[in-house]
């Protein structure tokens, strides 16, 4: 019986707001898998690499325990110089568990680093590695946005290293399985999807007069929303330049509500250059910047929004639509990672395969102009929300996990 996870999280702290820097998706992932696991009776242990003075071991409910490991400076450093202390986070890890007498039956890394560390943990303690990507570089670097940074050589190493060495490589859509095996060259047998979930108990439809009133909007004004990271990959500047043509389309007051901070290598440069396209096109007053919002105030702006815009050039899986939907908020997005399980097109949103902006401003101004079809979508949204929970998430690695201890090694199983 599987009753204590060790996670690897090296670079990104669960006790992190998401939104920014490099707190995102995975953060949340992390954190609401580890609830879900607990609430089956799976405690979890969440390794992450010490960035302040905040003490080594976090009880942050029953069954989950953040623990902090010392490995380099404790501040945050940049992503590409993280790669140095690796190994000193796995020998940290080890002898945190030596000194605490702790087992762990599995070890389940996110994110390449924690993978490269994970190898050698779990080696050691002779207990499997179950590995989730979150993002993979020969994906992003093949989508890479006007300007953006390719991934470097070290990570696309470091990535063949962890599918190579993994007992499971974890998927989050059957594109992300297709590209772990035709990009990578990863064994089937060692390949399984997961969908990730979302926390139905905070996002949940709500009232919407309530929530314009809490951000300041007027009842008969359209909302759009972007909720995420601002970096190249997201491609804000497609929502912009939509905005810029629905301003004049649409019969009431636009509002583009714009959530989350600058993040990675060239956000701050993309920051600024999508404020300054805005200035530049007379958006000022209709474009509202609000920076990184605490996760649990995520409700408030999914149900003041008519729609939610997604312009990622790429996607692992794209938790804030899945949110939005779960409060019953439309979506018009991008084709890209998880979105065409979670939007169905033409009935709980769009998927627009053209980075242009009229077609993109076309379908938005159809569910911001259109009342009854805007119900329809939204009952639809709601539905296909239903069909994603972290409890659903935690059922499948828990089946999963019982099952690597039953079966033999090095065969891992796939159930
Ligand atoms: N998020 C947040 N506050 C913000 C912006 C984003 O809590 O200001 C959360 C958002 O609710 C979602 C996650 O960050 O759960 C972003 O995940 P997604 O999969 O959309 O993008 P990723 O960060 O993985 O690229």
């Amino acid at each position: 019986m599987v009753n204590r996870v060790a996670v690897l999280s090296y670079h990104s702290s669960p006790l992190v707001e998401p939104g920014s820097g490099d707190a995102g998706g995975m953060t949340v992932y992390v954190r609401q898998l580890a609830e879900a696991l607990e609430r089956r009776g799976v405690h979890t242990d969440i390794f992450t690499r010490a960035v302040s003075d905040r003490p080594r071991v976090l009880t942050i409910s029953d069954g989950v325990r953040v623990v902090s490991i010392d490995a380099g400076p404790r501040v945050s450093v940049e992503k590409e110089i993280l790669g140095s202390y690796v190994d000193e986070f796995a020998a940290g890890v080890r002898a945190f568990a030596t000194m605490q007498r702790g087992v762990y039956d599995v070890v389940h890394s996110h994110y390449w680093q924690s993978g490269l560390a994970g190898i050698g943990i779990a080696s050691a303690w002779g207990v499997p590695l179950v590995h989730s990507q979150h993002t993979l570089a020969h994906v992003k670097n093949s989508y890479l946005a006007p300007g953006d940074v390719p991934e470097s050589q070290a990570r696309l190493n470091g990535e063949a290293t962890v599918i190579e060495g993994a007992d499971v490589l974890i998927a989050s859509t059957d594109e992300e399985w297709r590209q772990l095996s035709c990009m990578y060259g990863a064994s089937h047998d060692r390949l399984k999807t997961i969908h990730p979930g979302v926390d139905h108990r905070i996002f949940k439809a709500g009232d919407r007069s309530v929530a314009r009133e809490q951000l300041g909007l007027d009842a008969d004004d359209a909302v759009m929303l972007y909720v995420g990271r601002i970096q190249p990959l997201k491609g804000l500047e497609l929502a912009v330049r939509a905005a810029e043509q629905l301003v004049s389309a649409l019969e009431r007051r636009l509002v583009f509500l714009v959530v989350g901070g600058a993040s990675g290598q060239g956000g701050e440069r993309e920051l600024n250059r999508i404020n300054g396209l805005v200035e530049s096109m007379g958006l000022g007053p209709n474009v509202r910047f609000f920076g990184a919002q605490p996760h649990v105030a995520l409700p408030t702006f999914y149900r003041a929004a008519d729609v939610l815009v997604v312009c990622s050039h790429n996607e692992s899986f794209g938790l804030a639509a899945l949110e939005a939907h779960a409060c019953g908020t439309p979506v018009v997005g991008t084709p890209v990672g998880g979105l065409s399980y979670i939007v169905r097109d033409g009935e709980s949103g769009w998927l627009v395969d053209s980075r242009d902006p009229a077609g993109f401003a076309g379908r938005l101004k159809t569910v911001l102009s259109d009342w009854d079809l805007w119900r329809g979508f939204s009952q639809n949204a709601l539905v296909s929300a239903a069909n994603f929970s972290w409890d659903g998430a935690a059922a499948a690695y828990h089946e999963l996990y019982e099952c690597l201890l039953r079966e033999p090694f090095p065969h891992a199983c796939t159930c």
